[in-house]
């Protein structure tokens, strides 16, 4: 049998997909591999939102019911606590990120129109650029 390739939905490279595949979407690349995941959680996860607030819900009584469980746990895996935080920061960069473009797709009012959208909306364009973003963990 002769395989054929298909492209990559996400960075569009040909690929041999694997035979058991039925609907070969992604390639093997990691990105393109947890692009793929995310976004078919993401479907599983509007399919059902139901399902969602019912895990969310046991999960705060679990947590309720086991109070402390997440101090220690930290206190005993620093490597969680640094990854959370590197995830965390890369979230918050991403928002200003993206508020900074709304601001600036906004239009100018009459009279501030010799203002700069940077100065009217007090963001430091500096820090928004991608060599400040944090990395995503390794
Ligand atoms: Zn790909």
């Amino acid at each position: 049998m002769i395989r054929k390739r298909v492209p990559c939905v996400y960075c569009r490279r040909l690929f041999y997909p694997n035979s058991r595949c039925r609907n070969p979407k992604a390639c093997s690349d990691p990105e393109c591999q947890r692009r793929r995941r995310n976004s078919s959680h993401k479907q599983w996860r509007d399919d059902d939102p139901q399902i969602c607030a019912d895990r969310r819900e046991a999960s705060r009584e679990w947590r309720r019911n086991n109070p402390g469980h997440m101090q220690k746990y930290r206190k005993k895996h620093p490597e969680y606590v640094e990854d959370n935080r590197r995830k965390q920061q890369r979230r918050r960069f991403l928002r200003r990120v993206v508020k900074s473009i709304v601001i600036a797709a906004q239009p100018l009012e009459k009279s501030n129109e010799f203002v700069r959208p940077r100065m009217r909306c007090n963001i430091n364009l500096h820090s928004l650029s991608p060599r400040n973003c944090p990395t995503r963990a390794p």
